[in-house]
């Protein structure tokens, strides 16, 4: 597997990842990639985000007329969530990530909460802390990029972040301290 790896993002690898169809052995489509649009409107039956005018939005409630027309469905993100897919990975590494563990955890909640009001398919799929490093899986890209760089913000330290050439993949490792090992 072919990575890039460099401090900044790369634009131009951005884009073309956000081109990829996302591979996975069981085949489900992706949050990126273009699938049947639901009914206009329709209703997660999962988490209540609303379709309507091609987009899925949280906490916005269905005006009454409408409730009786709504169709129910599962929303891209809970598909995804269920199946454990991602495509977006952060790893928090280092001294400093174990002594603030639980702030950094109700910093990378925060980031979930804000993303997930006006774009509900970027979710957490998972979070897992072995004793070393704090894995975060994500459905998207993006958000794995901003939880990365709000730890970077809050608590300093640095941010990388690798495209897998494969599926187009981020992997962002946020280490506390300034130096990052060679890995
Ligand atoms: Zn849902």
């Amino acid at each position: 597997m072919k990575q890039r790896t460099t401090g900044n993002i790369p634009q131009k690898g951005l884009t073309r990842s956000l081109d990829r169809r996302g591979t996975r052995s069981n085949m489900s489509p992706p949050v990126a990639q273009k699938q049947r649009a639901p009914e206009d409107p329709s209703v997660c039956d999962s988490c209540g985000s609303i379709y309507t005018a091609k987009t899925w939005r949280r906490n916005r409630p269905l005006p009454a007329k409408l409730i009786n027309a709504a169709a129910w469905t599962i929303c891209p993100a809970c598909k995804q969530a269920k199946s454990g897919e991602y495509f977006g990975r952060v790893l928090v590494r280092g001294a400093k990530a174990s002594a603030n563990l639980d702030a950094i955890r109700s910093r990378i909640a925060n980031v979930e909460r804000r993303a997930e009001f006006t774009q509900p398919e970027r979710r957490i799929v998972s979070s897992k802390w072995d004793g070393a490093t704090l894995e975060v899986l994500t459905t998207s890209q993006k958000l794995a990029h901003r939880i990365a760089r709000e730890l970077q913000k809050a608590f300093g330290g640095r941010a990388r972040y690798t495209w897998s050439d494969q599926d187009g993949a981020l992997t962002a490792i946020w280490q506390g301290e300034t130096r990052l090992p060679r890995t």
